[in-house]
C-alpha cells in the first residue's frame, strides 16, 4: 500500500516509522523547507513514553529529558497549594519525562532517517483529489502527489484538510495562549523532578518545566511559560520587558535567576491555543490523526502523547483488515472514548487555570486540593495527568 503521510510532527513522524516498519510504502510532504521542531518544552506521559518504547526508542528520549516525578502548583499571593499531583499513586515505575520538542523531534527523525523514509519538504499541502479508490495531495502552488491508497493527514491544528472529513469539526479559538522559552537550567530554587506552577487567580499563571538537555552535548535546560490572553500580546510588546519581569518577580521571586536570561522579547515565544475534536477522524482514503483530529489547550499535557497513541493505535487497526474503510473504522472506534475523555477534561479544566473567572479561581483554591486529597480522587487525577483515564489504546500498556 502506498501511503502519505502530511506533517512532519511527532505524530507523521511517529506514524511513517511505524507505516515503514509495517512494510508500507511511505513518503512524508512537510511545508517547512527542513523538518524542524515547532513548540516547547512537553511532557511525554506514561502512555506516550509506552508508545516510544514500542519503538525501541525509551533509551534514546529518556537520554535526553528530565524524569518528572510530580507537578505541584500554588496559588499567590496566598502560597496555598491548588495542584499536588504524584505520578508514584499509580505504581513505582509512573513517571512524566519532560523534553525539548526538538529532542523528540530528533529522536524520531533519526529513525525515519535510518529507515530510508523520503520527506519531501517545501510542500505545503492544501487539498487532496479522491479518485474511485486512490487519493492524490495538491499543495499551495496546485502541484499534485501521487496516487496513493491512503492519506495520514498529521498535519497539525491548522489542517488543510479537513473538509475531506465525514464530519468536518469547528475551531473555537481560546483566548488565552501562553508565552514560552527554553533557559538554561538554573541549578537553585527549583526541583529538578517538578513541573512547578503559580497561579493569580486564573488569569496569570506561571510555569517552569525542567526538560534536560537536546542532545548529550546540549547542558540542562528549562522552559517557563507565562499565561497571556494573545489579544494582550501587542500591549505586552509595548509595555517592554521590565514591566513584566517585575510582575513576574512580584508573584514568584525565585524565577529571577530565569528571568535574568531573557534579555529580548523574541526569546519569549507566543503559543495561541483552539479546541476542536473531530467527532469521525477520517474520510474516503483519509486518515486524521494527532492535532489534526483533536486539539486543546495543553493545560493537561496530553497533545504530542495523544498524538503518539492516534499513530500506534492506526497501525494496529492496518492488522485488522484488508478493506480501507473498514480499517478506518476500526482506528477511529478504538481512539474514540480516550480522546473524547481527554478533550472534555481539557475544555472543562482548561478555565480553572486559564480565564477571567474569579469564581472559578476561587473555587479552584478552596477545593481542588482537599479534594485531591482523597484516595480515589488521587488516582483520577494522577490518572487525567498521565494520560492513563479512560483506556489507552488495549494492548500497549503492559
Ligand atoms: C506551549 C505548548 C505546550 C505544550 N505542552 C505539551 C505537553 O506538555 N505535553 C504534550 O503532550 N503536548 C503538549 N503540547 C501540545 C503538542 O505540542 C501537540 O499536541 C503536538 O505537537 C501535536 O503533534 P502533531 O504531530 O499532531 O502536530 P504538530 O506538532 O503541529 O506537527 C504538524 C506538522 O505538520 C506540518 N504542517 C502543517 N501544515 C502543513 C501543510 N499544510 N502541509 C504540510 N505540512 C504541514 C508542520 O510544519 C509540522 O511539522 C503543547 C503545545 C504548546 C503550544
Amino acid at each position: 500500500m502506498k501511503i502519505a503521510v502530511t506533517g512532519c510532527g511527532p505524530a507523521g513522524l511517529a506514524a511513517a516509522i511505524m507505516l515503514t516498519e509495517q512494510g508500507y510504502d511511505v513518503r512524508i510532504f512537510e511545508r517547512f523547507e527542513f523538518p524542524r521542531p515547532v513548540g516547547s518544552g512537553i511532557i511525554l506521559q506514561p502512555t506516550g513514553l509506552a508508545v516510544l518504547g514500542d519503538l525501541g526508542l525509551h533509551d534514546d528520549i529518556h537520554a535526553l529529558g528530565k524524569r518528572i516525578d510530580r507537578i505541584h502548583g500554588v496559588t499567590m499571593p496566598s502560597g496555598r497549594q491548588v495542584l499536588n499531583v504524584d505520578y508514584s499513586v499509580l505504581g513505582d515505575d509512573y513517571h512524566g519525562l519532560a523534553v525539548h520538542r526538538a529532542a523528540l523531534f530528533d529522536v524520531l527523525h533519526a529513525r525515519a532517517q535510518a529507515l530510508d523514509i523520503e520527506i519531501l519538504t517545501n510542500v505545503d499541502v492544501v487539498d487532496a483529489v479522491i479518485s474511485g479508490r486512490e487519493i492524490a495531495i495538491v499543495d499551495r502552488r496546485g502541484q499534485s502527489f501521487g496516487p496513493f491508497e491512503l492519506v495520514v493527514d498529521a498535519s497539525g491544528a491548522g489542517t488543510r484538510l479537513k473538509h475531506r472529513a465525514m464530519q468536518p469539526a469547528r475551531t473555537r479559538e481560546l483566548a488565552y495562549g501562553a508565552l514560552w522559552g527554553a533557559f538554561n537550567w538554573p541549578d537553585a530554587n527549583f526541583d529538578e523532578n517538578t513541573l512547578e506552577q503559580r497561579y493569580v487567580a486564573a488569569h496569570s499563571m506561571i510555569g517552569v518545566l525542567p526538560i534536560g538537555g537536546c542532545s548529550a552535548a546540549t547542558d540542562d535546560q528549562v522552559a517557563f511559560f507565562w499565561s497571556i490572553k494573545t489579544g494582550d500580546y501587542a500591549r505586552w510588546l509595548k509595555d517592554g520587558l521590565d514591566a513584566w519581569k517585575s510582575e513576574v518577580l512580584s508573584i514568584w521571586p525565585a524565577t529571577g535567576v530565569i528571568l535574568d536570561q531573557i534579555h529580548d522579547a523574541a526569546d519569549m515565544s507566543l503559543a495561541r491555543y483552539g479546541h476542536s475534536t473531530m467527532r469521525t477522524p477520517y474520510g474516503r482514503q483519509l486518515v486524521f490523526l494527532g492535532d489534526a483530529a483533536h486539539s486543546t489547550s495543553p493545560q493537561l499535557g496530553q497533545g504530542a502523547n495523544m498524538a503518539l497513541l492516534d499513530a500506534w493505535s492506526l497501525v494496529k487497526a492496518l492488522d485488522q483488515s484488508d478493506d480501507t474503510n473498514t480499517v478506518l473504522r476500526i482506528y477511529a472506534a478504538s481512539r474514540r472514548w480516550h480522546v473524547r475523555a481527554f478533550q472534555l477534561s481539557s475544555l472543562a479544566l482548561t478555565p480553572f487555570y486559564q480565564s477571567d473567572s474569579r469564581l472559578l479561581a476561587t473555587l479552584r483554591d478552596w477545593f481542588f486540593d482537599p479534594v485531591a486529597k482523597l484516595p480515589i480522587a488521587r488516582r483520577i487525577v494522577a490518572g487525567l495527568i498521565s494520560g492513563m483515564l479512560a483506556s489507552p489504546p488495549k494492548g500497549l500498556m503492559k
